[in-house]
């Protein structure tokens, strides 16, 4: 006879799930359609109808540390066919959220990225911590008047004594993270770092060339905008890593001129990252009604990475036009960004990038098979064909 299976729920974990954005889970009466439309779910034990009720009845230990709530790539096709209105794909964004809150170290971070009423002292800190040291470099930098130099402003040698240390709990934050995620998933034990490492480059060129988003159906555009976020962010972190030779090693002085390649990048980076931010902000508006408006996660993340953009944009436009008031504040402010986005990107809608790769990592070596694409399928049966001849 068949193991039983005890089941034991947890009301809490139930109403946290709500909480973080799965407010209609209730509403699904298991009818798999979800599972059936989803793009990317594979035939053998489909998602997210089955997501769905391990949400309901509260088991915390079999959602969390499930890699299929990352492998979905929350196109929201399942929440447009749910005829109950249960948004599967929001109820597995909660899971997601509460997945990478669970295990975040140090915990009162994760805690606190959740929460809207730790907003303020989040922001309060870089904000404190820069005001400090400008009134700490200010007179001693040789900034000459009606120039209009950031570095002068806030010498790059107070910027790296922030930067470098932040950078370095983010790694190991992530780190631990990651180390725990990976170790539920595996069922208590680490997968081997050879193997997964194999696996990893599997899936990059997957996620590089956004293959996932493209299959969805309901919200196409929601490709290119993903794609604008990702190679926008992806080119500002060259840019940040370039600065930091030009300045620290090659004693380089700003400001650069606008042709200058690394500011071109920054540059089209920049504009990359708002028009993608633009799309997503877009589509979620769009389809608010089958899909929801999205998380608090989601907002914060976004506003966040808009913050960004914006502020480093008009800093530079200020200085153009020679408004320094301006042109400092906005800098300011760009660096209160700047840290709030990795400083706290492990337990953000940033740690997506992070556990989404590793899931997907794990997904290829443990063989969980998802849908071959068209083009695969073509490729396949040309190469049988021509076998056969
Ligand atoms: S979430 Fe909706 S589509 Fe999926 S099983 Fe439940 S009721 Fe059916
Ligand atoms: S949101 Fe999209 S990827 Fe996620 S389960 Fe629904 S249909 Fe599948």
């Amino acid at each position: 006879m068949a193991k039983g299976y005890v089941v034991e729920p947890d009301v809490g974990f139930v109403r946290e799930l709500q909480e973080l954005g799965g407010d209609t889970l209730k509403k699904c009466y298991q009818c798999a359609t979800c599972s059936v439309v989803c793009p990317i779910s594979p035939e053998n034990k489909p998602f997210p109808r089955k997501e769905m009720i391990w949400a309901q009845w509260g088991l915390k230990d079999k959602l969390i540390c499930n890699p299929d709530i990352w492998l979905c790539h929350n196109c929201n096709d399942c929440s447009a066919y749910c005829p109950r209105g249960a948004k599967p794909g929001e109820v597995l964004a909660a899971a997601r959220n509460y997945s990478f809150q669970y295990y975040a170290w140090p915990k009162f971070l994760g805690k606190a990225l959740a929460n809207k009423k730790s907003l303020p002292w989040l922001f309060a800190v870089p904000a404190a911590i820069f005001l400090f040291l400008i009134f700490l470099g200010y007179g001693k930098t040789g900034a000459e008047p009606g120039k209009i130099v950031f570095s002068k402003f806030l010498p790059v040698l107070y910027i790296d004594a922030v930067f470098i240390p932040t950078a370095l709990f983010a790694i190991i934050a992530f780190a631990l993270g990651l180390k725990r995620f990976l170790t539920d998933m595996n069922g208590g034990t680490m997968p081997p770092v050879g193997a997964m490492v194999k696996s990893l480059k599997n899936v990059l060129p997957v996620i590089l060339r956004h293959d996932k988003f493209k299959e969805c159906t309901e919200n196409k555009n929601r490709y290119w905008g993903h794609l604008g976020i990702l190679y926008g962010f992806l080119g500002l972190l060259i840019v940040t890593g370039l600065v930091f030779v030009m300045m620290d090693v090659f004693h380089m002085e700003d400001p650069f001129s606008l042709i200058n390649p690394v500011k071109i990048l920054a540059n089209l980076s920049a504009l990359a990252l708002i028009g993608g931010l633009v799309v997503v902000l877009y589509n979620r508006w769009k389809t608010r009604e089958t899909s929801g408006l999205g998380t608090y996660y989601d907002w914060l993340f976004l506003l966040v990475l808009l913050g960004v953009a914006l502020t480093g944009i008009f800093a530079e436009l200020m200085r153009l036009a020679g408004i320094g008031a301006l042109a400092y504040l906005c800098y300011y402010l760009h660096l209160i960004c700047v840290f709030f986005l990795f400083a706290y990107a492990p337990f953000s809608k940033f740690a997506h990038l992070a556990y989404r790769t590793t899931a997907m990592a794990y997904a290829d070596y443990i063989g969980r098979e998802l849908p071959v694409e068209e083009s695969e399928v073509e490729e396949k049966s040309s190469e049988e064909e021509s076998s056969k001849e």
